[in-house]
């Protein structure tokens, strides 16, 4: 028995996969790792894949960054965890300072938890409560965008629409208003994805002219809709949205959790609208994918709504056992060491114009609807016609066999439905890209035989 056998078949006995049909794993092997080290991942039998999709989206500087270890070394012989209310540490303290420099404007107050679920619970509750506290207590209602996706609690699951995680738990969650989105994969021909954005920003326009009195926020995953299938809209869309957030009085929550930290090309996604939300979710790449945290950023206005003396009982009572781990917030802080000494976000346009590159022949393939960019996510849309892009019925799970070719050359390429995207780590050389693209090529041939 080999030893990836070994360790798997006592991992079958007990641990429940996330976002997994455990059946299938009598077919298809679980991957045991062993040990990373930049792009690639090893496992038992001394296997090794890139890891195309950083883990989740969360690992930006490679496995085992030495600059990353040697500061959670050095943190880990002074303080592992402390609670956050009441008592304060040192790396909680600089990364919140740091925080409020790189984001946009007006982002002052660090709320902190454990994911990103978490964080986008905190934003939707505080948005909520600020009215409140403001003596509006009209205001119950949020606003998301069809395809949208921002995490698998009840509140975060309730302002997603990917029918495959929510349709199940419908009936537990709150009503929340979907408008439909700036999808520009849905453009008309020959038109543009920024004029395309203006014409689905009526639909938002009117339901904030419309229901505005009762809505408290709106919350969009900037640029780029990651868990549905890496759609992409136009900056246009939010530079439209925070003008009319403003006039109709509601808030805007950015859920950067997925774009934030270099992905779209910019540091943040919202930078590239210059806009500034009122409420910002970052996690996933914030401890440069090494241990979980998150924070939700507001504004001084949102964080004046809640001071006041306590027996007026307008505090935020919302709280984690892990807040703010010093640990998770050393890694975090080392990776913004990187950003600060490094050339990323620079040394990333080069890597993106590879993956462009890399990947262009694939638009001629007959069953590519699409490719699409934005910074360093790239997505290639399978689709069973291309001239009416009628997708392969979602039964076939023809993404699947992509995942599986390329697990036997040397790649985790985990596709999302019949998309099948990169999204590497920043460490990722030219060579490696190109193989992806080889893999994922090869890959895509193969599922779209019959
Ligand atoms: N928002 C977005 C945009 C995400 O992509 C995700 C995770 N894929 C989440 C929220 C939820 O984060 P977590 O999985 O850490 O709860």
């Amino acid at each position: 028995m080999s030893n990836n056998t070994r360790i798997t078949q006592r991992d079958l006995r007990h641990v429940w996969h996330p976002c997994t049909q455990m059946k299938d794993h009598e077919q298809l092997p679980l991957i045991p790792i062993r040990r990373g080290a930049g792009v690639w991942l090893e496992d038992y039998d001394g296997n090794r894949y890139i890891d195309a999709v950083s883990s989740w989206w969360v690992n930006l500087f490679g496995h085992a960054n030495p600059r990353i270890n040697a500061a959670l070394r050095d943190q880990l012989e002074q303080l592992e965890h402390v609670i956050l209310a009441g008592f304060t540490h040192e790396p909680v303290v600089r990364l919140s300072e740091r925080l409020v420099k790189i984001t946009p404007e007006g982002l002052d107050h660090c709320f902190y938890a454990d994911n990103g679920s978490s964080a986008v619970e905190v934003a939707l509750k505080m948005s909520f409560h600020y009215w409140r506290n403001v003596g509006n207590r009209k205001k119950t209602r949020f606003v998301c965008l069809s395809n949208s996706y921002h995490g698998e609690t009840l509140g975060a699951l309730a302002v997603g629409d990917v029918a495959l995680y929510k349709e199940t738990y419908e009936p537990l969650l709150l009503q929340a208003i979907t408008v439909p989105g700036p999808d520009c994969y849905h453009r008309e021909p020959g038109q543009s994805c920024a004029e395309h954005a203006r014409v689905m920003f009526e639909h938002m326009e009117r339901t904030l002219a419309e229901q505005g009195e009762e809505i408290c926020a709106v919350i969009v995953e900037p640029l780029v809709q990651c868990a549905g299938t890496m759609r992409m809209y136009d900056p246009e869309y939010l530079r439209l949205l925070r003008a009319a957030c403003d006039s109709y009085g509601v808030h805007l929550i950015a859920d950067e959790i997925a774009v934030g930290f270099g992905r779209t090309g910019t540091l943040f996604a919202c930078e590239q609208a210059d806009i500034s939300p009122d409420f910002m979710c970052l996690s996933k790449g914030l401890t440069g994918g090494y241990l979980p945290l998150s924070v939700t950023l507001t504004t001084g206005k949102v964080y004046e709504a809640f001071y006041d003396e306590y027996t007026n009982l307008t505090a935020f009572l919302h709280s984690h056992s892990y807040t703010g781990n010093p640990l998770a917030c050393t890694a975090a802080n080392a990776t913004l060491d990187i950003f600060e000494q490094d050339n990323v976000i620079e040394n990333n346009r080069r890597l993106a114009q590879v993956m462009k590159e890399a990947t262009a022949h694939l638009n001629d393939h007959p069953h590519v609807a699409e490719v699409r960019q934005t910074g360093m996510i790239l997505a290639v849309e399978l689709v069973k016609d291309k001239a009416t892009r009628e997708p392969f019925p979602w039964q076939e799970r023809r993404g699947l066999r992509i995942y599986q070719h390329a697990l036997a050359n040397q790649a985790l390429l985990r596709p999302l439905g019949h998309v099948s995207y990169l999204m590497p780590p920043y460490v990722i050389d030219e060579e490696q890209i190109h193989h992806l693209a080889k893999v994922m090529h090869e890959g895509i041939d193969l599922a779209c035989v019959d």
